[in-house]
């Protein structure tokens, strides 16, 4: 685990290198790729790095463990959730996150709109796709994400700012790049045939973010390269 500022700093040189050069290998400029600092299983000084570091966001799985650590650190940072959300947690989601990018369900959707409504605010939501049509993963499969869309796109208090996936597990490179290249594809199509923009693809972790950035990457979401293992009883995603 990472335990000092000095070595948080190396690490997220070093990521934000590799973000550079993987924009670098296929022409695209690295101001088009944000990086999400994970600090899911860390404490609250996690975040505070990342702060330092100049980094506007972070992204929590869990909805209690972010809102325990938000009055702990800079109140500049804005809070993303990644991980699986419960229904009846959308209010407080809805409360504490400048951003949900976990969703894949019509229901939650509505219970997400009726909160952030009921609030008096807008609230940023990305679609969770299971691109790599893994069993073990969340997210709305490939076939049903234009139905959720559609769904997303009548909600007053919801704004679609595009998908967010996650790769399977496997010591196949081939098929995290083919998952990022499916959710960048079904971008495109919905993006026509919905005509809506879609803007932000947040796929790529710290073991595949080159892959991801090959494929259209806008935000990728790393935790272990910058603050070191998590503990064994890491959340599942
Ligand atoms: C934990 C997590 C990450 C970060 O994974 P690393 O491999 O530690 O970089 C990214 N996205 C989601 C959804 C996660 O749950």
């Amino acid at each position: 685990m990472t335990t000092t500022y000095s070595e948080f700093s190396r690490n997220a040189d070093r990521v934000m290198d590799q973000i550079a050069t993987a924009c670098d290998q296929v022409g695209r400029p690295a101001s088009e790729v944000k990086l999400l600092a994970v600090t899911k299983t860390h404490g609250p000084w996690a975040a505070e790095f990342a702060a330092r570091y100049g980094l506007d966001r972070v992204g929590e799985n869990r909805v209690q463990e972010a809102v325990d650590k938000i009055p702990q650190v800079d109140p500049k940072l804005n809070w993303e959730l990644i991980g699986h959300l419960q229904s009846n947690k959308a209010r407080l989601a809805a409360t504490h996150f400048e951003r949900v990018q976990s969703v894949d369900s019509a229901k939650l959707l509505r219970r997400l709109d009726q909160a952030a409504g009921e609030m008096g605010r807008s609230l940023a939501v990305l679609l969770q796709v299971n691109a790599g049509s893994d069993p073990a993963k969340y997210g709305v499969e490939l076939a049903e994400a234009p139905a959720l869309l559609e769904a997303a796109l009548q909600l007053p208090n919801l704004q679609v700012e595009g998908l967010m996936t996650i790769a399977p597990l496997s010591d196949d490179p081939a098929i995290a790049r083919q998952t990022f290249a499916n959710l960048r594809q079904l971008r495109d199509e919905m993006a026509d045939s919905f005509g809506v923009a879609l803007p932000e693809l947040s796929m790529g972790m710290s073991g595949d973010l080159e892959a991801a950035i090959a494929e259209g990457s806008t935000q990728v979401r790393v935790g272990t390269a910058l603050f070191g293992q998590r503990p064994p009883w890491q959340p599942q995603t």
